[in-house]
């Protein structure tokens, strides 16, 4: 005879915030919760994001595909699922700036936001060339390539534009991608950098006392790595 099933229900919900659709979800489950936590006891990136966007894809409805969700996406939504399974709150240490002391704060991870996104972004890196831009997704990272600095730029840029032609990266090489980029001007090279700093991340502002000098503190955390 077949058990019932516990906790099925999405019963809660929230906002994907790259594209503003409502979505339910359920908290995460003891066989996600087993994924996610060998994940994070084997310290290896794509093993823990993976099982992250497991989680996500598992817990909401109606189905997403992780393909059309940008990185800050999975992460907040990740993060609300986190604290309906597990709890809202999380302890996290904080140095203060001034006298170095480690300050124990408790965070609420459901108050991160995520900044509002730009429409069809564009890098203009020259008077005929410009960049269409876009957030990547999780599933675009080569997680063997070490370097996730250059990951995020090959995966942010989604075609170069001449006055004439559109090139779209997808259809071209890593090998030519990486020409295209080592043959910019570092000006131009930085305002794509900008583009990519100023992605939307999760985001908490964080005030606090510090217990040892007593000075207030204003304090940003971003990313979920920064949460937890
Ligand atoms: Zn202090």
């Amino acid at each position: 005879m077949a058990l019932p099933r516990l906790n099925d229900t999405p019963k809660y919900s929230m906002v994907i915030p790259s594209t503003g659709k409502k979505i339910r979800y359920r908290p995460y489950l003891v066989k996600e919760e087993k994924v996610l936590m060998l994940a994070n006891e084997s310290g290896n990136l794509e093993s823990i994001v993976n099982a992250m966007v497991e989680a996500v894809v598992s817990c909401c409805t109606p189905k997403l595909d992780p393909r059309f969700l940008t990185t800050f996406d999975m992460e907040y939504m990740f993060m609300q699922i986190r604290a309906v399974s597990v709890g809202e709150s999380s302890d996290i240490l904080l140095t203060c700036p001034h006298c170095e002391t480690d300050n124990d704060i408790t965070v609420n991870v459901k108050e991160a936001y995520c900044k509002e996104v730009e429409k069809n972004p564009k890098v203009k890196i020259s008077k005929d060339v410009s960049l269409e831009m876009k957030y990547p997704s999780y599933s675009d990272f080569d997680f063997d390539n070490e370097n996730i600095v250059e990951e995020f730029l090959f995966n942010s840029i989604s075609a170069v534009c001449t006055k004439e032609e559109r090139f779209p990266l997808a259809e071209e090489t890593s090998e030519e991608i990486r020409a295209f980029l080592d043959s910019l001007t570092s000006d131009q090279l930085k305002s794509i950098d900008d583009f990519i700093s100023e992605m939307p991340v999760v985001t908490k502002e964080v005030n606090f006392k510090c217990g040892q000098c007593n000075e207030e503190q204003e304090h940003k955390l971003q990313g979920i790595r920064s949460f937890f």
